[in-house]
């Protein structure tokens, strides 16, 4: 972008209220700009909406999944102008203690590390994939993406390199691992998607009533088990269907505390649960003997590796199937729309993902 060039940019004054404004960005010796094409919306953008999201200052631009083209190539942007990239969320120095010790929450940055949270305060005020341009920290992790998917169906390479680090490389898993899935969201769908294709012996996932269509499409992704964990009996089902506990145990619901007794309790002894969905802060009460006594290991799951970037951009790039996992899109004046739908008030029949696209 050109010295004192301006980009149109939804910014979320406080929660629930966009206005509609023009950022002046001016060039930088150290970064570069992206010219943003579509971004998704995730969970965490509709918390940051709600006003859910902590340590959250108002105003920024939101947005974190986020993909485009190299618009203004700084020094170190690996790219030449015009390559499509996928913008990794987390902005990590490299250097900090948690970075070294390979941790998605860089300190250095303060109070948030992600695009779509750190405050328009901070220069040049564009840290969101809600606006027509992105500034390209100098410690942005890009990722090449092939110009021939659908830039909708780009952004899902975020949950999906969401979904393989939880249900793949965290978990460890191995060829002919049962895995069960809780929370058919993107990046639960995501997580299947993952755990098949690294050989998964059987995965089953679970849902609400109101994720229907999202179950219906867990099936047609080759989930073994698809099912309504509000009108079925889950340990019943899991035991008819599978004959033995799931190895592996991934919670991606949204903001439910209960997920992690299921996930404690339907996992085999010696198992593996990923923990990969927060609950809002609350304190709720917890019986820690059943990892005593079932040997169990238990990880909290923040954000992607680099690796489950690099296998989410060959697999949107080969696989048909992600096409339909963008069931919204909207333009970028109607993001409060957009992010109405993905937080469900516009109602989740047909709701997979939701997309806005320029
Ligand atoms: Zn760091």
């Amino acid at each position: 972008m050109e010295s004192g060039t301006t980009a149109r940019a939804m910014m979320l004054v406080e929660p629930r209220h966009f206005t509609d404004t023009k950022v002046t960005a001016r060039d930088d010796d150290e970064g570069g700009w992206l010219a943003v094409e579509a971004t998704g919306i995730s969970g965490a953008d509709v918390q940051v909406w709600k006003g859910d999201a902590r340590e959250i200052v108002y105003p920024l631009v939101p947005g974190n999944e986020v993909v485009g083209r190299i618009a203004v190539k700084g020094p170190n942007v690996p790219f030449d102008v015009g390559t499509r990239v996928v913008v990794e969320p987390r902005i990590r120095c490299g250097t900090c203690r948690r970075c070294v010790q390979n941790l998605a929450t860089c300190r250095s940055r303060r109070p948030s590390n992600s695009y779509g949270m750190i405050p328009s305060i901070e220069p040049p005020g564009l840290w969101g994939g809600l606006a027509e341009r992105m500034y390209l920290d100098p410690n942005a992790h890009l990722h090449e993406l092939t110009d021939d998917v659908p830039a909708e169906v780009a952004t899902f390479v975020h949950p999906l390199a969401s979904g393989h680090t939880w249900a793949v490389e965290l978990p460890a898993l191995k060829k002919g691992d049962n895995v069960l899935i809780l929370g058919p969201g993107p990046r639960g769908l995501a997580c299947l998607i993952a755990a098949k294709a690294a050989g998964a012996g059987w995965v089953g996932i679970t849902g609400l009533s109101h994720d229907r269509d999202r179950l219906d499409l867990a099936t047609s992704l080759g989930a073994d088990l698809a099912i309504n964990a509000e009108e079925r009996d889950l340990a019943g089902e899991i035991a008819g269907a599978l004959g033995q506990r799931p190895d592996v145990v991934v919670d991606v619901t949204a903001d439910d505390p209960e997920a992690v007794f299921t996930a404690l309790d339907l996992v085999r002894s010696g198992g593996r649960v990923i923990l990969a969905s927060t609950k809002g802060n609350r304190a709720f009460h917890f019986l820690s003997d059943v990892i005593v006594a079932k040997q169990l290991t238990l990880k909290g799951a923040v954000g992607a590796t680099n690796v489950g970037y690099q296998w989410a951009t060959n697999q949107v790039a080969t696989d048909p199937r992600i096409d339909n996992l963008v069931s919204h899109q909207f333009p970028l004046t109607e993001s409060s729309r957009a992010l109405q739908a993905a937080a469900g008030d516009l109602g989740r029949e047909e709701l997979i993902s939701v997309a806005v696209t320029f």
